[in-house]
């Protein structure tokens, strides 16, 4: 099962992920800390990324795409990937369709997150409070929430042309949300690739 997470900054993405990982055994993949974790080593990745990500703005669809398909070889025998963070844009949800299909497997559901601006950028203010993050700065944040209206929000057409648009109200509790969430993975068409037939199809060939 693969799973996009989807939604603005702070609408609580990295949060559900970890609840679905630790229920379903499926392996979280957030660009956001993959990002992190370089530039607080302070590779060469991560120094070229660093002003970027301070500033709010979107790192080049080729790194991000490079670090999932890195993570997806180093796991062939994951049973699904949650995917936090990521895609971003347009032409990073056509890479990672075409580097899911190259695996014999596919996205089988995205699950929006709703929340307001407003709600978000009250949420950032106690967050950046709390920890203190660069990019959690009201002036970043604010082009970060811009970024998402821009260039991610046009996602959501591309997930609904083919059918695997669901939404949640973002606003409620964890335990909430987590509730909603689980239902819709529950009803959710998985694709056929990476995971092991059916009983009946194991013995009869039916599906
Ligand atoms: P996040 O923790 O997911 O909000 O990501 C933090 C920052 O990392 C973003 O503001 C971007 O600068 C960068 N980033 C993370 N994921 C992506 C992505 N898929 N495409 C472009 N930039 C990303």
């Amino acid at each position: 099962m693969n799973i996009v997470l989807f939604g603005p900054p702070a609408a609580g993405k990295g949060t559900q992920a970890k609840i679905i990982t630790a229920e379903r055994g499926l392996l979280q993949l957030s660009t956001g800390d993959m990002l992190r974790a370089a530039k607080s080593s302070g590779s060469e990745l991560g120094n070229k990324v660093a002003g970027i990500m301070d500033r709010g703005d979107l790192v080049s669809d080729e790194i991000v795409i490079a670090l999932i398909e890195e993570q997806l070889d180093n796991n062939p025998d994951a049973p699904g990937f949650i995917f936090d963070g990521f895609p971003r844009t347009v032409a990073q949800a056509e890479a990672l369709d075409k580097s899911l299909s190259s695996r014999g497997t596919a996205v089988d559901g995205v699950v929006r997150l709703c929340v307001e601006d407003d709600v978000i950028m009250g949420r950032i203010e106690q967050r950046f409070k709390d920890e203190g993050r660069k990019d959690d700065n009201p002036e970043s944040f604010k082009i970060r929430l811009d970024n998402y209206n821009k260039q991610t929000a046009p996602l959501l057409p591309y997930y609904a042309a083919q059918g695997k648009l669901s939404e949640v109200d973002g606003l409620a509790s964890i335990e909430t949300v987590s509730a909603s969430v689980t239902k819709v993975l529950n009803e959710m068409n998985v694709s056929g690739g990476g995971k092991k037939p059916s009983f009946w199809k194991r013995i009869f060939g039916l599906s």
